[in-house]
């Protein structure tokens, strides 16, 4: 078996670069790569099914290679469509994935890390605690496994399901490369949404890159101190700094921030919550969206009345930001994240 093809590097997760390097040592010609790279990025289940490739190659890569590095141990189907997928792994880990079709769009939600560290009070990853980074193959494969069940590669890609993207920083880049890559899955960088608890110093890495993803930050409170209840890492970047960095970035990319509020009964939802917000995020460049939190078993946040969250919409409104309210999707599947893992461990 070839050095690079070790379990951290199956054939799917190399860039062209990489696999051109694969055909070199093997003695092909360099279009091979090229060729290569179209099937692995497009919903193919087997080598088999690489026509244009000699047989011998085929047979050569099925011997020394991994193809695909994760496979698909569970759906749950939605009476929404949302559908919701428990992935395994080839060290038996699992982690999930979520489709969720809309009219003109279709979006997958992709994990970076199998578990998280994070701690965040009000998810059911944070809870199970922290296992493994995820490899760019790993990462990219869930976009593939999806569209192989839904017979199309889905429209947008967006980096919010179980673990923290920025911890996982250079899986999610080269990821991100061959997401949008022509000669990868050929998703427009646009199409792509990274969502992070709010890792200040690499936040500041990602701005200096300037990819034009979009930037989605979990800030769900405007206040240190019941900031750093809900999400621990407020302790080590508190808002300020926090703050400071998206000013930047927005100044760095010329990007909108997507800011994620989850709502919480009685915790976060008060005209005070509202106007500290207004305050926080005033002059900054951002598109506010509440999500009602949706609750974890032995969790101890509520999910708010709709018309409490409308309220809440309409004092930020009223406050001059620009917000919407996240449409519960797969709700009667538990589509939020870490709840299909745990429960599957549970059983
Ligand atoms: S919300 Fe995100 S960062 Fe926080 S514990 Fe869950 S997966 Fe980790």
């Amino acid at each position: 078996m070839s050095a690079i093809m070790s379990r951290q590097e199956a054939l799917i997760g190399q860039t062209l670069e990489e696999l051109e390097e694969l055909m070199r040592r093997w003695g092909e010609p360099s279009y091979r790569a090229d060729q290569l790279a179209q099937w692995l990025y497009r919903p193919v289940a087997s080598l088999d099914e690489m026509s244009n490739l000699p047989v011998r190659l085929r047979d050569q890569l099925a011997e020394e290679t991994i193809h695909h590095p994760c496979s698909i141990q569970a759906i749950r189907h939605s009476r929404d469509g949302t559908r919701k997928y428990l992935l395994s792994l080839d060290d038996g880990e699992l982690i999930e994935s979520v489709f969720i079709p809309e009219t003109d769009r279709s979006t997958i939600c992709i994990s970076s890390q199998v578990g998280c560290s994070m701690g965040c009070t009000f998810c059911a990853t944070g809870a199970q605690g922290m296992v493994r980074n995820l490899t760019a193959g790993e990462i990219v494969d869930q976009v593939l496994q999806v569209a192989l069940d839904m017979g199309h590669t889905p429209s947008n890609v967006v980096f919010m399901g179980m673990g923290e993207p920025l911890a996982n920083y250079a899986a999610l880049l080269k990821s991100i490369e061959i997401i949008n890559a022509p000669w990868g899955l050929n998703i427009g960088i646009r199409q792509i949404t990274v969502s992070t608890c709010g890792l200040v110093p690499v936040i500041r890495r990602l701005g200096k890159v300037g990819l034009g993803i979009t930037l989605a930050v979990s800030l769900h409170a405007a206040d240190d101190q019941k900031r750093t209840r809900i999400m621990p890492i407020n302790a080590n970047y508190g808002l300020e700094s926090l703050m400071q960095a998206l000013h930047d970035y927005v100044r760095d990319t010329n990007r909108r921030i997507t800011i994620e509020y989850a709502l919480m009964a009685g915790f976060n939802d008060s005209e005070i919550d509202a106007a500290q917000l207004v305050r926080l995020l005033g002059g900054l460049l951002c598109h506010v969206n509440l999500i009602p939190v949706n609750p974890i078993r032995g969790g101890r946040h509520k999910r708010p009345r709709l018309d409490e969250v409308e309220r809440f919409q309409s004092l930020l409104r009223r406050g001059g930001l620009q917000v919407s309210i996240r449409k519960e999707r797969g709700g009667d599947i538990e589509a939020a994240c870490g709840q299909l893992r745990g429960q599957w461990e549970e059983t």
